[in-house]
């Protein structure tokens, strides 16, 4: 068990490392306020909710729970 850093909101580096663009397969990073990730390549923005990247390709992002 490892809670240490349940408080920061964020993802482990382990975690971003393996995680990629649904877009273009690109590697992904914090923004400056490490409440979104985006990736370098087609500079799309995912946002982290709840500790969860949302890595969803553009198009499907808006209006799913409806
Ligand atoms: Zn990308």
């Amino acid at each position: 068990m490892s809670n240490a850093e349940d408080s920061v909101g964020g993802i482990s580096d382990e975690l971003l490392q393996v995680l990629a663009c649904p877009v273009c397969r690109g590697a992904l990073s914090y923004t400056k306020d490490r409440k979104a990730l985006y990736c370098g390549k087609c500079r799309q923005v995912y946002p982290i909710k709840e500790g969860v990247p949302v890595l969803l390709p553009p198009n499907n992002i808006k209006g799913d729970a409806q």
